[in-house]
Formats: structure tokens, sequence, C-alpha cells
């Protein structure tokens, strides 16, 4: 059983779900393949629905973990700086605002350690990460960390071993899980009685007011709002007791969780409500021209692109995160369209991107080679990106920017 289609919603396990965008059938975006493997390509529908109950914006396609990525690809957070300083700073709240000297902070899906090697000094800390190699980096920094997911048992576990936590965090995850009830649970399990489950994940307005629906992909199961997370904890006796946007990902929500207590919550959850509702999140019809507007930027990308080919134009991609995949795929972008897409990453070099089969190449080839253009895919990365490829485009090259608009600088 390679993927299967919920019929109920993941938060509410309501059934009064309707489709707001379909962006077709793609193959996961991770999975990047070589001419050899081309054949074997699966693809599967990726599309979102909204809950009538619960206002929670999802996927229903659950594609399973083996077909969502085969290889040895590993991603390591601390290879981009920008989200170096990003966990930092988050630290910095948190020891500021949950922590004293001597507790316990556990992060689920911790990576390489991004975020709790910030505590490795004053705090006691673990990780739970699933990919192996990534673990073993944490562990150099001096992060204590666990191979596997995060369940009740393992929750038990920990409690046995290392006592309860102050904080637990999940950040980046817990929208890529579908049995998200397993996770409170476990988190029930192991959080002290006056700590805190603190998660930070893409944020459903910053989607819907920039048009970020190229962050919609397989792996990608929820698109959080306050609405459906307060609806989440209340299940199990919890409540949202703080709420930060962040910039992070094009646009983050951090979201503090505690057991129910019956106190004042921050001012900021009602108003983040407010916003919310004032934007339309909590309606459907707010949802009407989605496919729409999805589709504006698609055929001004397509005819921007296929434009510049006529004139002779050379036009390349620049960064392949997972994103660029779904706009790539969603656009019907071809190697016809884009010769190259540059990515830092070794695992994805000399390889094919997922559907599209852009040959993907070193940044190296940037500095003998000067594209015309470079669809800059990983947008939420803009400033950084413009100004560390000044050289670049002092010789000539343009950047075209898909997402909020079309633009070229
Ligand atoms: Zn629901």
């Amino acid at each position: 059983m390679s993927h299967v289609h919920k019929t109920t919603c993941r938060v509410c396990k309501g059934t009064d779900l309707t489709r707001i965008l379909s962006l077709g059938e793609h193959p996961p975006v991770d999975n990047f393949t070589d001419a050899e493997h081309i054949k074997d390509e699966k693809r599967y529908p990726l599309e979102v629905y909204f809950c009538g109950t619960c206002n929670l914006v999802q996927l229903l396609d659950v594609v399973a973990e083996e077909e969502l990525f085969h290889g040895d690809y590993a991603y390591f957070s601390s290879a981009s700086k920008p989200l170096v300083d990003h966990f930092r700073s988050y630290a910095d709240d948190l020891k500021k605002e949950q922590l004293t000297e001597g507790d316990l902070v556990v992060d689920i899906g911790s990576n390489d350690g991004i975020l709790l090697q910030n505590f490795v000094e004053k705090y006691r800390v673990l990780g739970i990460e699933p990919s192996a190699n990534v673990a073993e980096e944490a562990r150099k920094k001096g992060v204590e960390t666990l191979d596997g997911f995060f369940t009740v048992e393992m929750a038990r576990q920990i409690v046995a071993s290392h006592g309860k936590a102050k904080v637990i965090s999940a950040n980046n995850v817990f929208a890529h899980i579908d049995n998200v009830d397993e996770i409170i649970l476990g988190v029930k399990e192991l959080l002290a009685d006056d700590g805190v489950f603190v998660t930070e994940s893409h944020y459903l307005l910053d989607l819907v007011e920039h048009m970020e629906f190229d962050t919609v992909y397989h792996e990608h199961l929820c698109y959080y709002s306050v609405k459906p997370l307060q609806h989440l904890f209340a299940r199990f006796d919890m409540e949202v007791c703080d709420v930060r946007r962040v910039t992070v990902h094009g646009g983050s929500i951090r979201v503090y969780a505690r057991r129910k207590t019956g106190e004042q919550v921050t001012e900021s959850v009602q108003a983040l409500l407010l916003l919310e509702e004032q934007a339309g999140l909590h309606s459907l019809a707010r949802f009407a021209d989605f496919q729409n507007e999805a589709e504006a930027i698609k055929d001004k990308l397509v005819s921007l692109v296929r434009g510049f080919r006529k004139e002779g134009k050379v036009v390349t991609a620049y960064g392949a995160p997972a994103k660029g995949n779904t706009l790539l795929n969603f656009c019907g972008f071809t190697a016809e369209d884009i010769a190259y897409v540059t990515d830092t990453t070794p695992y994805k070099v000399g390889k094919l991107t997922p559907g599209s089969h852009i040959p993907v190449r070193s940044p190296d080839i940037l500095k003998t080679e000067t594209p015309d253009y470079l669809l800059l895919l990983a947008w939420n990365y803009r400033d950084f990106i413009l100004t560390k490829e000044q050289e670049l485009r002092d010789r000539g090259a343009k950047f075209i920017i898909p997402i909020p608009n079309v633009e070229i600088v």
C-alpha cells in the first residue's frame, strides 16, 4: 500500500471536507532521479482540503513513508545560516521565558541539533531524530540524541531515564505527521506539569496572503492556523497559551501549548484568531479563488520563461528545495525550459529533479557561466541570495522571483 486517501479530518475526525486546490499528480519532492530510473517514477495526487468543522487545511492523500524518499539523502538544517540564526534566537526566547538551569529540553525531529546545541552548556537536552547520520552529527555537538520516531512508548522510556521535560519542541515536523494524536499523547506523558510543548510550522495565513501554494507537497500534511490547533489540543485537555509569528520558511507560526489550567492565555492568541477570522481562514468562501490564483501565477511564469526561451535566452533555476519541485511540476517545466538547477546539496548534484527531470548542477557552474535568467525557487531566502549573488547579477544575470508575485530583479 503506497498511498491512502483519508476521508476524515486529521484534527477533528469530521467528514465535512472540501477540496480547495488541486496541483495535479506529482512525484514526492525529495525523490531526485536519474535517466535510468525515470521509468520507475510514481506520481500521487497533490490536493488540498478544507475541514468545515475545525477549519484545518490539509492533504488527505498520504503517501507511504518508504515511497516519500528512497535514497541516502540527509537534510542538515545547520547548512543554512539563516536557519542557524533563527534557532539561536528561538532558544534565547525559551531560556528567558520557560527554563531554569538544569531543566530538560526535548526536541522531536531534532535534525543535526540545530535548536538543542544552544542549550548544552546549562541545560539537559535530548533530541529524537529518525535519520541516523543526521543524529550522529548532533551527537558530535554534544547533543544526546535517540534514533527513531517519537511515540507514547518512547515518551515513557524517556521519563524513566531522564525525568519529565520542561520544554518539548517539534519544529517543521508537527505538520508532517499523519497521526498527531500519538504525538500529543506522548507529549502528555513526558511533559512536566508546568511545562510547555512548542511547535513551529508554516503558517496558513502567510500561505494564503502570499500565495505560497508551492509549499504544498506530500510530506507537508497540515497547513496550520490557530483555530484548528486550539481544537486539537482541547481534545487532549490541553490549551494553546501563546502564539507568535516568525519569518522563517516564508512565514511560520510558533505555538505554545500546556496542560489546561484555566489561567489567562496571552493576548496574542485572541489577536491572531481575530486576524485569521478577518482574513477569512475560518470560512470555505475565502478559498473559492485559490485555484484560480495559483493558476494565474503558473500562467505568468510559463509565458515568461517560454518567451525568454523563444528569444534564445538561457533560463536556469536557483536552489532545488522541496517547494521548488512543486512549482516546477505544477508549471510543467522540463529541461527544454530550464537548462539546469543549481543546488549546494551533494546528494542532489548530478541527479534530475523529480517529475520535471531538470539536471541539478553544483553552484560552481555559476562562476563561469552567466545564465540570462535564474528562477529563484528558494524565494524565502530572496534578500540573502540576491546579496550573496551580487557579482553574478553584476555580470548581467537576472532573477525571476515567482512568489508572492512574479517579478524580475
Ligand atoms: Zn477538522
